[in-house]
């Protein structure tokens, strides 16, 4: 099961977010804007920055999270995003006697397949086990253990790039697994940071269509909009 926590966050990241934005055009600092801006102000002046695209003040609150409970295959397109900071259990120093594992939901509807799926990570997982007792180090043993090994770390991302992952990693064209990680890590944000956690949506809200070449519904594509590429009708 993924679990996510919210373990640090900017204090008062969305009041910092309007700050900064607001010295960019005031003839004050930051600290005597930060006691006059009001939640309300805040909350408009969010919605402006997102809708003028004034993007870089979002880099001004940083949220660091400890996620538990995915593969591997997720933490593999988790740390693609690379404007973040990662630091991940590793498989070379932890031995992993007690190995955990993902089963996919339509591996296990397949009662027949979900049968073969687990006596073959099993048997990964034995002959992992019977290389370290012959004294393989945990590096090399590691070779055999597969993409659904379960993983842990913590990764520390700034709304800006929260913003530019949710839109892609929420949109339901992403995998199954990695849209549920995205999904618990706004959960987490909205307990501190509610207006900003609006923001964190998939791209098709943004653009009002959808950009992928089929789409899974909420909005049609370009091609259903009757758009040709690159231009309007
Ligand atoms: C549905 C889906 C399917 C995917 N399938 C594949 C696949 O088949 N194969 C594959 O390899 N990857 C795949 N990816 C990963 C994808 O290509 C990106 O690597 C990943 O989504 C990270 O996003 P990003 O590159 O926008 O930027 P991030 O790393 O999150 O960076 C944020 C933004 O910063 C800017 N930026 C960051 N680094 C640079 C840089 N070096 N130079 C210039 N600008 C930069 C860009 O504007 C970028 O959008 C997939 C992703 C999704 C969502």
């Amino acid at each position: 099961m993924i679990t996510v926590v919210l373990i640090s966050h900017t204090p008062d990241p969305e009041r910092t977010i309007a700050a900064a934005a607001r010295v960019s055009a005031s003839p004050v600092g930051a600290v005597e804007l930060l006691d006059k801006l009001t939640p309300d102000r805040v909350d408009k002046l969010i919605e402006r920055l997102i809708s003028s695209g004034h993007m870089s003040v979002f880099e001004h609150a940083s949220f660091t999270f400890a996620i538990e409970g995915i593969s591997r295959v997720t933490s593999h397109q988790l740390v693609r995003h690379r404007l973040a900071s990662y630091t991940q259990q590793s498989q070379r120093y932890v031995s992993l006697r007690d190995f955990k594992y993902i089963t996919p939901a339509s591996v296990n509807a397949r009662s027949e397949l979900a049968g073969r799926y687990h006596e073959m990570v099993r048997a990964a997982h034995r002959l992992y086990l019977e290389m370290l007792d012959a004294g393989i180090p945990a590096e090399d043993a590691r070779y055999v253990l597969p993409n659904a090994a379960e993983t842990r770390l913590v990764m520390t991302m700034n709304a800006r790039e929260l913003i530019h992952a949710c839109s892609l990693r929420l949109c339901l064209r992403a995998q199954w697994e990695i849209v549920e990680l995205f999904e618990h890590i706004k959960a987490e944000v909205e307990k501190v940071a509610p207006r900003l956690a609006a923001e964190l949506k998939p791209k098709c809200y943004r653009l009002g269509y959808c950009d992928e070449t089929e789409s899974c519904g909420v909005f049609p594509t370009r091609a259903e909009l009757g758009e040709r590429p690159g231009g309007s009708t």
